[in-house]
């Protein structure tokens, strides 16, 4: 808790004291206080839909509890975003082996969200095993290796240029072999080469159903949360090609534009289930709603 605490100062710093400083300049709840607490919402990359469905809400329960005291806005205010980020956290993997697709472009952080989310898994007594069909670039295999060592997780891999649903179908024989409990397999998210990235995706899911029919399966994308509301828009473009079931947010902190996670939720229905806050191998924090609007707003 303390980790997505530190995480979340600067996405604090920005959106929740602006509004309580905000609050504290009003007597009472009218629509001019609604109407600035929408623009701060804004500001802080919650977006202009979610952030006009919070409001919403607010006048809702500000109406419904008869309340005129702006100090318990932010109680409102909590309990709002809470149930509007709930549902789905949790990793669908209970089935020896599941399968978990992670995906994302370069640069977002996904090879170093596998890294901690194996260790994460490991914590959890669950045996990983990873698959390197990320095979657009030499680099990506090499870097998901130095990771697996890290994180004490086996791999499986082939060269630069192989078939990446050539490695899944590996990687999974490899896992059910060995008894792995999660098969976590690194793909290209290469957004520029829909056509190609849509083909490679409808393979590696055939190789899935065909090897693994009965095993839980989770397919996550990996967003920069430090682009804001681009990673809004660069989630709708996946959604539209791949079947997500969701999201791991890196980089909070050090940014103040966090409030991007409450739009991504709300704006996509796709649950949030990790998010990144810092470079190393424990950074790497499940997400719960309550936890997340607890660290923000406190
Ligand atoms: P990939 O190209 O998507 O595989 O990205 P990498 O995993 O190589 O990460 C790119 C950079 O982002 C690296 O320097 C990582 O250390 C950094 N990074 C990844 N996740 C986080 C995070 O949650 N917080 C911070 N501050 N940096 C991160």
């Amino acid at each position: 808790f303390q980790k997505i605490k530190e995480g979340l100062t600067k996405t604090r710093d920005s959106m929740v004291k602006n509004f309580e400083g905000m609050l504290n300049s009003f007597t009472k709840i009218d629509e001019e206080l609604f109407e600035e607490l929408e623009e701060i919402l804004i500001m802080s990359d919650v977006g202009v839909s979610t952030s006009s469905t919070i409001c919403k809400k607010l006048r809702e329960k500000v109406k419904e509890t008869g309340t005129t005291d702006p100090s318990e806005v932010k109680n409102l205010l909590k309990g709002i975003i809470t149930e509007m980020m709930s549902g789905g956290e949790e990793l669908n993997i209970s089935t020896k082996p599941s399968v978990i697709l992670v995906i994302g472009v370069n640069g977002v952080g996904k090879t170093t969200t596998i890294g901690k989310m194996s260790a994460d898994l490991k914590r959890r007594g669950k045996k990983v095993l990873l698959g390197a069909a990320d095979t657009f670039r030499a680099a990506a295999i090499e870097q998901l290796g130095v990771w697996a060592e890290r994180a004490g997780v086996e791999m499986v891999k082939h060269t630069e240029g192989a078939d990446p649903a050539a490695v899944v179908f590996d990687s999974i024989t490899a896992g059910k072999a060995r008894g792995a409990d999660v098969i976590l397999c690194d793909t290209a998210g290469r957004l520029h080469n829909k056509k190609n990235l849509m083909d490679e995706l409808a393979k590696i899911s055939r190789v899935i159903e065909r090897e693994a029919p009965d095993c839980d399966k989770e397919v996550l994308l990996v967003l920069d949360a430090t682009t804001g509301q681009n990673a809004v828009n660069q989630a709708k473009q996946f959604q539209a090609v791949a079947g997500l079931t969701g999201i791991v947010l890196t980089k909070l902190d050090g940014t103040a534009r966090g409030g991007v996670v409450i739009a991504i939720k709300e704006e996509l229905g796709i649950p949030i289930k990790y998010i990144g806050v810092g470079e190393q191998i424990d950074d790497l924090q499940p997400f719960n709603a309550a936890d997340f609007v607890e660290a923000l707003f406190d």
